[in-house]
């Protein structure tokens, strides 16, 4: 294997010069993963004017910063980030390419794949090199690239030995962020962009940012959903619900998968940890995942129509019941309160 089969790269995200927390996250686990393959570890980073934001990365880790600076390409634009990445693939044929799974990751992450013929493996929450000669005899220090399926149900292990590069998307939050007491020397390569018609055929405008408004962890009341509230139609009750007690809407990673609601609004191990003086659970089942982010709080109230829900495990008061029965009962009661 060729000494740049034994790179591991990482994109990273940001936005004006921002970086995406998922980025140090993957330099961290990309760090040890090259380790383990006693190869390099290198960051790709796409932008302009993003001296500093290189340098960041050598806190991580990264030996090299391949940096493609252009003002064309101030912000994320797919076909011209698709392509540079791309080609750099095609150039160095790096053993591991990483994205975060974020908006960015999962719409680059895809087409570098298809451009590379390497399938990607998305949304992983865990990563690792090991040996998997039980299978194949030559199948040793393969990617491990792990990641729940059927709905959380099971945690399946994912390997590409016939990959030319090993792709992963990877959930933002899981993996730890650790940066170096020390930085490396790191060095910044220059990577040349020539702008291309194609790349013109989306131009960006005008961006505007808006700040969430939500701040789940101040709220003392919360009235929290779940994927049993069935659709999203069936979710906006949930709202009116929060109207009338004074609190906030939040959901479960479930909730957000399935578009109802934002994934601001989550709460647990890849969300937001709250402590309200009242948590409302509705058609949560209480996943530990979602209890790392909610047990704390003072009061919970949950409503499932599941009796072995684990949720009435650490709920206060519990109600067995369809929330479709029982949210809008609840709702009258408050406003005749
Ligand atoms: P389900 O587990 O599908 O539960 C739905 C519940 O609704 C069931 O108990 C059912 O009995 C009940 N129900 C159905 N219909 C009705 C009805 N009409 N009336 C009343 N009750 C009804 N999850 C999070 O929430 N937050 C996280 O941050 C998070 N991070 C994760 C990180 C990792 C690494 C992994 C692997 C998973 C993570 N998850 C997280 C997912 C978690 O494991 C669960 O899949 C998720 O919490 C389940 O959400 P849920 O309770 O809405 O859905």
């Amino acid at each position: 294997m060729s000494e740049n089969q034994q790179q591991v790269w990482v994109f990273i995200e940001q936005r004006e010069g921002k970086p995406a927390d998922v980025s140090f996250e993957l330099l961290s686990k990309g760090r040890k993963l090259a380790e383990s393959l006693h190869g390099e570890l290198k960051a790709v980073l796409i932008g302009h004017d993003l001296q500093a934001l290189a340098a960041e990365t050598f806190r991580y880790g990264a030996t090299e910063v391949l940096l493609a600076d252009h003002p064309e390409l101030k912000h994320y634009n797919t076909l011209p980030y698709s392509r540079l990445v791309s080609e750099l693939v095609d150039q160095h044929q790096p053993r591991i390419v990483l994205f975060g799974g974020t908006f960015i990751g999962r719409d680059l992450a895809p087409r570098v794949a298809s451009h590379t013929r390497s399938g990607l493996t998305a949304d992983c929450t865990d990563l690792q090199i090991s040996d998997v000669t039980y299978l194949r005899k030559d199948y040793s220090q393969l990617l491990l690239q792990i990641r729940p399926a059927f709905g959380g149900n099971i945690i399946a292990t994912i390997i590409c030995p016939d990959a030319p590069v090993q792709m992963a998307t990877v959930r933002e939050g899981v993996m730890e962020k650790i940066p170096l007491a020390q930085p490396v020397a790191g060095r910044i390569t220059p990577v040349p962009y020539t702008p291309d018609a194609a790349d013109q055929l989306v131009r960006i405008i005008e961006q505007h940012h808006e700040e969430s408004k939500v701040n789940l962890k101040a709220a003392p009341i919360i009235v929290s959903g779940g994927y049993g509230m069935g659709n999203f139609q069936n979710f906006q009750i949930l709202y009116e619900l929060a109207h009338v007690i004074g609190g906030e809407v939040a959901g479960t990673r479930a909730a957000v998968d399935a578009g109802f609601i934002d994934h601001v609004r989550q709460v647990g191990q890849t969300g937001v940890t709250v402590r309200p003086k009242l948590y409302i659970a509705c058609g949560i089942s209480g996943a530990i995942q979602h209890r790392a982010g909610m047990s704390d709080s003072n009061k919970i109230i949950a409503i499932n129509d599941d009796p072995d829900a684990p949720i009435f495990g650490v709920c206060h008061y519990g109600i067995v019941g369809d929330v479709m029965d029982v949210i809008p009962k609840l709702i009258d009661a408050y406003k005749h309160k």
